[in-house]
């Protein structure tokens, strides 16, 4: 195995920013294609940038994140953080005791890892479920959490959703969903409610997934739980600086549905043109992703043998996706516990308008240099591990 632990995919990581540099140096930015759906945009204009110098900013930029984040999540207050983790770990600890238990419910395994670590901090047990008949609520309960779409865009079903919240609220307990892409996937797409429209008390989204955002967390819902909820953030941290914050505020505003409606058409094009040649892709709401297991059906199907992990299978296509094709995807680029599946995504700004054929040569060579080099662990690793 080439990657085995956290150390190991944190030195992938780095391996890959510093390809990203590289390309950015000799070729430019136009030779990198982001389909992460991980925007990671800062828009801001010269003149706001100069109020972040005074005490002046602040102000403003958190009172408009008030009026825009209600506005995007609904709810009655809204607090910003570092990153969405960063909001989950905030709400454990605020409402989350040694020896209580938190229940999630989400579409598909695997949920993100910052929930049952965040629960092992606190001390607190924890149990996911994907099937409605063996959820269950124990008496020592504080916290339900629900995902809206899972890290691989699988989206919950909206009955399904009101469900669990109902059963959480006959119980008195209070749910938080973990809507990092789905505040927007769940209601573009699917044309879903708000979550705290469906009964959500608390609600966290990444403003950098399919929104032209930062990488942060924007947090909504009862205000008394998020005042409880902010306290802790404070204590520990966890809170969004005024910068951040003013991208959050221009990520919103410049968010439309339209780049992810029209990926579902597009979508459906580049799905039948990977499928004549492929077995391994599947469809996901504005892309196609490989998952672990697919790839290796795909390997095994033309009867390729490796020594390679299943993983390690992963993140090499990733790299090589990268270093010679320029095509960003999360197991190249993600922080440790992040999904293995490659993940294109095409309502992404880089290939938005990007001829799908031009995208299928891309794939489709990389697919042939993946396999060769899958034959030889040592030249394998040397490029994972940069
Ligand atoms: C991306 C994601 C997170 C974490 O977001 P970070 O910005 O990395 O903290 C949490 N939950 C889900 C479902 C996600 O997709």
């Amino acid at each position: 195995m080439i990657v085995n632990n956290s150390l190991d995919e944190v030195k992938k990581r780095e391996s890959a920013l510093k390809i990203i540099k590289e390309i950015i140096n000799d070729k430019g930015r136009d030779s990198l294609y982001d389909v992460t759906g991980l925007s990671g945009g800062f828009i801001a204009s010269d003149e706001e940038l100069n109020l972040l110098e005074t005490y002046v900013g602040p102000a403003i930029f958190e009172d408009e994140l008030q009026i825009v984040g209600k506005g995007h999540l609904g709810g009655e207050k809204v607090l910003a953080v570092n990153r969405t983790s960063s909001g989950i770990l905030a709400s454990i600890l605020a409402l989350v005791k040694e020896g209580d238990h938190v229940s999630h419910f989400l579409a598909e395994f695997p949920a993100h890892p910052s929930i049952p670590r965040s629960c092992k901090i606190v001390g607190a047990s924890y149990d996911e479920f994907i099937d409605i008949e063996k959820f269950t609520i124990p008496d020592n309960t504080s916290l339900v959490v629900v995902t809206g779409s899972t890290m691989d865009h699988k989206v919950i079903d909206e009955d399904l959703f009101k469900k669990v919240i109902d059963m959480a609220h006959e119980k008195d307990i209070p749910v938080l969903v973990d809507d990092a892409s789905g505040a927007r996937l769940r209601t573009a797409v699917f044309k879903q409610k708000k979550a705290t429209e469906l009964g959500a008390d608390l609600v966290v989204t990444s403003t950098d997934k399919l929104m032209p955002g930062p990488r942060g967390g924007l947090m909504a819902g009862r205000e008394d739980l998020i005042n409880e909820v902010k306290i802790k953030a404070n204590q520990f941290g966890l809170e969004a600086q005024p910068p951040l914050i003013l991208a959050m505020v221009n990520g919103i505003k410049n968010y439309t549905e339209d780049n992810l409606v029209n990926a579902i058409s597009r979508k459906e094009e580049f799905f039948d043109l990977l499928g004549k040649k492929y077995e391994m892709f599947e469809k996901t709401p504005t892309g196609v992703v490989v998952s672990e297991d697919s790839l290796r059906n795909q390997l095994d199907k033309l009867n390729i043998e490796t020594e390679l992990s299943q993983k390690d299978c992963c993140f090499l296509w990733a790299m090589i996706l990268l270093k010679d094709f320029g095509i960003i995807t999360i197991p190249a680029v993600g922080m440790p516990g992040a999904s293995a599946s490659i993940r294109i995504d095409l309502s992404t700004q880089d290939v938005i308008d990007m001829d799908l054929n031009v995208l299928y040569e891309k794939i489709d060579d990389s697919f042939e240099k993946f396999l060769k080099l899958s034959q030889d662990v040592e030249e394998s690793r040397e490029l994972i591990l940069y």
